[in-house]
């Protein structure tokens, strides 16, 4: 059975950028305000983050690894909308099949922390043996720390690259979600090492993220502009389903060799080769050949209308009325580009 887990875990966890996506989303869920990743081995050897949000309770400890554990379903409604990314509760079991994960975790109300270390979806100690959650001193918030990952998956350990490209990955993960959460303090670094690889304050602007993050050159020329199906005061009725879109694009002016697209729906960083194709193609008749621009677009869809059939870590997603969506952001953007052309 550990065996059918560990490969169900694997294709839910390949690497350890798609672990390290999976514990940021549950921090940032838990309304965390500072979030501070530290990384050895590219991640392969320790990977840790530790969040200043609503902590765990102790009761809920003993389950937290267990598959379809989540504390985010609370009505009948919310199972409708299980249907998300078409699964929940899966994140902490997978990786708790894959690597050995610890918890330190302490909400407001608690005196002190609590300890817990899980293998295979069970309170388990490194050896295996089974173990109960101990006190300890701890700030409010929560410490996931996934060590030695994909040991027991030699498959999937010679599938990474080196410790420095899976490193990059994961600068690449925390430097996307730092953009689209700018209340959000970010820090990752190479544990051991004193000065981070990134550092973002809380309380500044998507764009000023954009700055830190990407460089002044590309947040000098970015334009932007907000869409929605509400946006002539009616929703049509082949839109099933209201949505909203801001989009962050740099103007004519800035030309990069590789179009750099950052995607968010419903605050979850996804891909979209639909729309990422079709923002390249706009750009296409406006930019010299070879020359591609930045951009960041934040689409909020109902979550029904997200594709259960698509793996959420496959990260393609397909959405309701996505043609649609897709074109009247593209005309968006393409009108203000022209505009800015002449
Ligand atoms: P999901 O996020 O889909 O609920 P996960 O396996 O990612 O499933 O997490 C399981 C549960 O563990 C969450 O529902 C949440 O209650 C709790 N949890 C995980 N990480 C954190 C965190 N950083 N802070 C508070 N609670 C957390
Ligand atoms: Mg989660």
């Amino acid at each position: 059975e550990a065996v059918i887990n560990r490969i169900a875990a694997g294709e839910i966890i390949h690497r350890p950028s798609s672990a390290l996506k999976e514990l940021l989303e549950n921090s940032l869920d838990a309304k965390a305000t500072s979030i501070k990743v530290s990384v050895e081995d590219g991640g392969m050897k320790l990977l840790q983050i530790q969040d200043n949000g609503c902590g765990i309770w102790k009761a809920d400890l003993p389950i937290l690894a267990e598959r379809f554990t989540t504390s985010k379903i609370t009505s009948f409604q919310d199972l409708e909308r299980l249907t998300t990314y078409g699964f929940r509760g899966e994140a902490l079991a997978s990786v708790s099949y894959v690597s050995q994960l610890s918890v330190v975790t302490k909400t407001k109300s608690d005196t002190c922390a609590w300890k817990a270390a899980y293998i295979d979806g069970k309170l388990a100690s490194k050896d295996g043996s089974p173990t109960e959650p101990k006190a300890c001193a701890g700030n409010d918030g929560t410490i996931i720390t996934v060590e030695n990952l994909f040991y027991n998956t030699p498959t999937r350990l010679s599938a990474l690259r080196g410790s420095s490209e899976e490193y990059s990955r994961i600068l690449d993960v925390v430097t996307k979600y730092a953009v689209h959460n700018p209340h959000v303090s970010f820090t990752c670094k190479k544990s051991g090492s004193a000065s981070p690889d990134i550092t973002t304050p809380s309380g500044s602007s998507v764009k000023q993220a954009i700055g830190q993050l990407y460089g002044q050159t590309i947040a000098k020329e970015l334009l932007e502009t907000r869409i929605s199906s509400a946006g002539d005061g009616v929703i049509r009725v082949d839109e099933e389903e209201p949505w909203s879109a801001e989009v962050f694009f740099t103007s004519p002016n800035y030309q990069a060799k590789k179009m750099v697209f950052l995607l968010f729906i419903t605050h979850r960083l996804v891909e979209s080769s639909r729309i990422k194709k079709a923002l390249e193609t706009i750009y296409t008749g406006i930019l010299p050949k070879g020359a591609f621009p930045f951009v960041y677009l934040s689409l909020q869809i109902d979550s029904r209308s997200v594709d259960v059939n698509v793996h959420p870590t496959k990260r393609e997603v397909h959405f309701l009325d996505e043609e649609q969506i897709t074109q009247k952001i593209g005309d968006a953007v393409h009108a203000i580009l022209i505009g800015q052309n002449q």
